[in-house]
């Protein structure tokens, strides 16, 4: 099945978070804006930070 993928690892950070399966990139970002929240203390993600996102989001 298709899906993206990102690791929190990936955009340098120290946790082993992992996004797989989302089926779009909107999606992903969903979870990760989310993830960010909770974990990273990211009340909303910064400009950098999506861009970094965005460039390490792998298709599967
Ligand atoms: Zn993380």
């Amino acid at each position: 099945m298709a899906g993206y993928r990102f690791k929190c690892k990936d955009i340098g950070m120290k946790c082993d978070f992992e996004v797989r399966h989302a089926s779009s990139k909107d999606e992903l970002m969903q979870i990760a804006a989310t993830h960010a929240k909770m974990a990273h203390n990211m009340q909303t993600i910064p400009q950098d930070v999506a861009a970094k996102v965005d460039s390490a989001i792998r298709q599967d």
